[in-house]
């Protein structure tokens, strides 16, 4: 049985491109979840390479152009890497995480030796070379400045954390699969937290109470479930909606310039009939 009761949901974009009709979606439907408790803003923008402060000035301006409200101030994910920080020492503490100094044509090349990879759901899983390596060769290579990511040793921490499960509002109960995609990065070499880590910790500083976002990040949320049980988060409920697609059947992404709401807006197309037109009604 789905409960009433007011929720605190968030939108979380990236500010990299402008909103297209599936951010609206995402973003209205966060909005209607809360059932008149909290709806929140978060810019994830750890990605400092693609993100645009100008975008966020869109974003909000798309948002409010849809007559969306969100509870201030918005949380920017790149000025809270204390909190990151914090997280991934608590994880080390654990004997959880392992530097990974391997470049993409590194992995590339382990895994076509090997000849075959575990695959996750979006290509074969890290194969571990680094998992591997001798500690005083990892600390030598730290010590030389060579740059690394930091993993979860996903095997460690998933037997560490026993059984799991969450619940999704649109699937029931689902037992949590944590190794589904690999030895995660938890910390990016260009930036101090990748989006495994920061969307667990924001979430519960921010205390969302049910996670909404498009069902594509399904696999990831078992992974979140680990990181909060091995960081003692509280645990939010999910609820993994659909993704909004083209003419085609194509997923839309930012760079379908064609559906920004920009331009619809500039093609005369009001906020009602987009609300209409995603399946929303309440005003
Ligand atoms: N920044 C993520 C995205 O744009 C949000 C994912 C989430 O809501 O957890 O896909």
């Amino acid at each position: 049985m789905t409960s009433f009761a007011p929720e605190t949901t968030r939108f979380a974009p990236s500010p990299t491109g402008r909103l297209h009709i599936g951010h609206a979606y995402a973003a209205l439907f966060a909005a209607q979840q809360s059932r008149k408790g909290k709806f929140l803003l978060r810019m994830e923008d750890l990605d400092r390479g693609r993100c645009r402060p100008e975008f966020e000035i869109h974003i909000e301006e798309d948002l409010a152009w849809l007559g969306l409200d969100w509870v201030k101030p918005v949380r920017r994910q790149s000025e809270h890497q204390d909190d990151y920080d914090s997280a991934l020492s608590r994880l080390r503490e654990q004997g959880v995480l392992y530097p990974c100094f391997c470049t993409r044509k590194d992995i590339a090349a382990e895994i076509a030796a090997a000849g075959e990879a575990p695959q996750g759901p979006e290509g074969p899983l890290y194969p571990g070379i680094c998992r591997r390596l001798p500690p005083d060769q990892a600390q030598a290579r730290m010590a030389a400045g060579v740059p690394y990511a930091l993993r979860i040793d996903i095997g460690k921490a998933a037997a560490r954390a026993g059984a799991l499960s969450f619940q999704d509002l649109g699937h029931g109960i689902i037992a949590a699969n944590p190794g589904v995609l690999g030895d995660a990065v938890l910390s990016r070499k260009d930036a101090g937290a990748s989006y495994h880590l920061a969307v667990v910790v924001d979430d519960a500083l921010q205390n969302i109470t049910l996670v909404t976002r498009g069902e594509d990040l399904l696999p990831s949320t078992h992974l979140h479930r680990l990181l909060q049980a091995l960081l003692k988060l509280p645990v939010p409920r999910w609820h993994h909606h659909r993704l909004i697609t083209d003419d085609k059947g194509v997923r839309l992404a930012k760079r379908h310039d064609a559906v920004s709401l920009q331009q619809l807006r500039r093609q005369g197309v009001t906020p009602t009939q987009i609300r209409r037109r995603l399946g929303f009604t309440w005003d």
